[in-house]
């Protein structure tokens, strides 16, 4: 059984930890840099992206974050923890910090305030067939990726491809939309078995 990890800083940790559980991980609430070396594998919420950076700093868990990234520890980051994953954010504050390791620009609360909340049907690479029944709730897209990242998913955007909203570089996974709040498992199983090693 992988450990998998949910920082616990802020933003929706309950439901990624129950969907996590029903998928037979073992979970650890990640609150401090012990706790981190202790996980295969971590999962950063949805919430609010400034607050969590802040507070990743306050608990000096920044750093030992970008390490883990670096070493190779699979992320998988939701809404907010896709911005966290990160190398470049676009409607941040001047001074917020990411984890990074996600060769890509991330644009906050892209959707405009008509759509701040929406649920569409995404077709995500890797996960079967059936479109995934994705919630947005004021969520970033991806506006641009470098050569590593793969694009896992695009809605119907003001471009003519779409706005991507679901992409993978390796073992890092971000996705504008919150999989945890639908009982769909695909994305997390998906996780989790880029965790176990086999992807
Ligand atoms: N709008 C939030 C941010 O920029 C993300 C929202 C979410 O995680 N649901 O951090």
């Amino acid at each position: 059984r992988p450990t998998i990890g949910v920082l616990a800083l802020q933003g929706d940790v309950a439901e990624h930890v129950h969907v996590l559980e029903t998928l037979g991980a073992d979970t650890v609430k990640v609150l401090s840099a012990d706790r981190l070396d202790s996980v295969d594998g971590l999962v950063i919420p949805g919430g609010e992206s400034t607050t969590m950076s802040k507070l990743a700093v306050r608990y000096d868990l920044m750093e030992p974050l970008r390490k883990r990234v670096a070493n190779g520890m699979p992320v998988y980051g939701t809404c907010a923890g896709m911005i966290m994953l990160a190398d470049r954010v676009l409607g941040g504050t001047a001074d917020q910090e990411t984890v990074g390791g996600i060769d890509m620009t991330v644009r906050r609360n892209a959707f405009g305030r008509q759509t701040e909340s929406f649920e569409t049907g995404v077709h995500v690479d890797g996960i079967g067939e059936d479109p995934f029944d994705a919630v947005f709730i004021r969520a970033p897209w991806v506006e641009s990726v470098g050569p590593q990242v793969r694009v896992l998913g695009r809605v119907p955007g003001t471009d003519e491809a779409g706005r991507i909203v679901a992409v993978r570089q390796g073992g890092l996974m971000a996705t504008s939309f919150h999989p945890e709040l639908t009982g769909d498992t695909r994305i997390h199983r998906l996780f989790v078995d880029i965790v176990k090693g086999h992807p």
